[in-house]
């Protein structure tokens, strides 16, 4: 019960913060947290983001790396226009969106977002697992559109299929660290993991993308067909 209460008390202030200084949502206090922890984001930056509605994360963004950087976000769900900032309506799981991100960001990012989260079932191995495959996402935008040196940060539901999302990220990245800042609810199941340092090493071809007219192995909910 004290649990709940203190829970219920932090989403309170940090949605009132967020009206009172006019952010989409309380999520922006989660990337200022993060960025002024682990230093994300430079003036000039080319910003992908993944899951981005309402915008929260969008706004902290374009307000840190400045006229001269240049940000981009996807959602499954309608974006309301922001000034310097391009949105792209879509499923990042399927290949025409992908391409779309591709075409439109025009080259490449220094700092890939992910803050996707599945629709919440309310079993907390479904959610993981979702979870999980929604960043195995992230991590194939990476691979396809990150600078040299670049960094990441994503979010994720924790459980045991962690340690093998980990590894990727070892793979790819010269550090991988996991946080909970603040501004995430005390009882919520997600962190953050910050990669930085992008190796660059994975060869991939981006011409076997093609649009597709249907997706063939996951549902936009990430089940498995
Ligand atoms: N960072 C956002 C902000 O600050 O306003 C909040 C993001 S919200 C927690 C998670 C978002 O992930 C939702 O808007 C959802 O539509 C999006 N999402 C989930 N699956 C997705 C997918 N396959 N492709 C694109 N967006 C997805």
């Amino acid at each position: 019960m004290h649990e709940r209460w203190l829970d219920e008390r932090h989403h309170e202030h940090y949605y009132k913060l967020a009206k009172k200084l006019d952010y989409r949502s309380r999520a922006s206090f989660k990337i200022m947290q993060i960025d002024d922890r682990f230093n994300i984001f430079k003036e000039g930056d080319s910003v992908v983001d993944l899951g981005a509605a309402p915008g929260g994360w969008l706004q902290v963004a374009k307000e840190r790396v400045g006229e001269s950087g240049k940000v981009i976000g996807v959602d499954l769900r309608p974006i309301k226009p922001m000034e310097g900032v391009t949105t792209i309506l879509g499923d990042i799981t399927d290949d025409n969106t992908m391409l779309k991100l591709l075409e439109s960001f025009g080259g490449k990012a220094d700092v890939v977002l992910s803050d996707m989260a599945p629709n919440i079932a309310g079993a907390y191995a479904t959610d993981h697992a979702r979870s999980i495959h929604l960043c195995m996402f992230a991590v194939d935008v990476c691979d396809r559109i990150l600078k040299k040196d670049g960094k990441m940060v994503m979010k994720v539901f924790m459980g045991d299929m962690f340690p093998q999302l980990k590894r990727e990220l070892e793979k790819r990245f010269q550090s991988v660290k996991v946080h909970s800042p603040d501004a995430s609810r005390p009882t919520s199941s997600e962190v953050y993991v910050i990669s930085k340092g992008f190796l660059a090493k994975t060869v991939v071809d981006l011409k076997p993308i093609e649009p597709q007219e249907k997706k063939k192995e996951f549902t936009k909910k990430g089940d498995l067909l």
